[in-house]
């Protein structure tokens, strides 16, 4: 069995300066592909040098909206720049965009302005986009339709409302669940409700570490716990839950399926 971590921020201050450790133990423990999601332009060269320097790791490009400058429209990512960013063939996605509106660390016409200038550039370079919405459905929406196909892209950390996961699958988006599906808030019927093919698994470590390592710093082995218990709602085995989710980001991100420099056997005593 193996797995892919398609979100999390192995660049993060949590993994100290070599993140390779939290590498190795994702390996040992099946999650053979990682995405490392950029949350500036700083960080986004940070992340390629990862993804340069690591097998199996890829990166993506973007300002996260919590990043998005309060200084107004002229301090928003350049399109250039963004293009500049994405340009490595390790780089497979743009992001992390979005629209936070819990926390509103930008204001929020810029956060929106941000979002579609990533959709732009993911547009023009055929890149997906991966998208935080929290506390903003209907504006996520509203830019997901404004994307009108130009753009594919992912609702990451996806916790609902059903109608902006229907809103996004409608126009062949995917959502993404991390280890919030492990807690008890969560709404279940999201993960019942999504067709295999439409949904991914990610950890977004170091943040979200899922039951049973609530409360410790998240990392990308732990995309096994958020498999288990996708698996567990579903009602479906947990190796059906990973070939699917690893066929459904070998697509979106445009990755290998075979993953032949990534491949590794299946370790021993790993779950089935
Ligand atoms: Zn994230």
């Amino acid at each position: 069995m193996r797995l892919t971590d398609s979100h999390c921020h192995l660049t993060d201050g949590a993994f100290g300066d070599d993140p390779r450790a939290a590498i190795d133990r994702a390996r040992a423990a099946g999650v053979v592909r990682i995405v490392s999601v950029a949350s500036d332009l700083d960080d986004a060269v940070a992340a390629l040098r990862l993804a340069r320097t690591h097998d199996g790791v890829w990166c993506t490009a973007g300002v996260h909206p919590h990043a998005v400058s309060t200084n107004g429209a002229s301090a928003l990512v350049a399109p250039d720049a963004l293009r500049e960013a994405c340009a490595d063939p390790r780089c497979i996605a743009i992001g992390e965009t979005g629209l936070d509106y819990y926390y509103d660390n930008a204001p929020r016409d810029a956060q929106r302005r941000s979002f579609l200038r990533h959709a732009e550039v993911a547009a023009e370079t055929g890149l997906p986009l991966v998208v935080h919405s929290r506390d903003a459905a209907e504006d996520t929406a509203a830019a997901i339709r404004e994307c009108d196909g130009a753009a594919t892209g992912v609702l990451h950390c996806f916790t609902g409302p059903p109608a902006l996961m229907e809103t996004a699958l409608d126009v062949g988006w995917l959502v993404s669940f991390t280890g919030t599906v492990t807690f008890r808030w969560f709404e279940a019927d999201l993960v019942r409700a999504v067709p295999a093919g439409s949904y991914m698994i990610e950890t977004d470590s170091p943040y979200l570490a899922p039951v049973p390592r609530r409360g410790r710093r998240n990392e990308p082995a732990f995309a096994l716990h958020v498999a288990k218990a996708v698996a567990r709602i579903r009602g479906e085995p947990v190796a059906q839950v990973a070939a699917e989710t690893w066929d459904t980001a070998s697509r979106f991100f445009g990755l290998p399926a075979a993953a032949r420099r990534t491949e590794v056997a299946c370790p021993q005593g790993a779950p089935a």
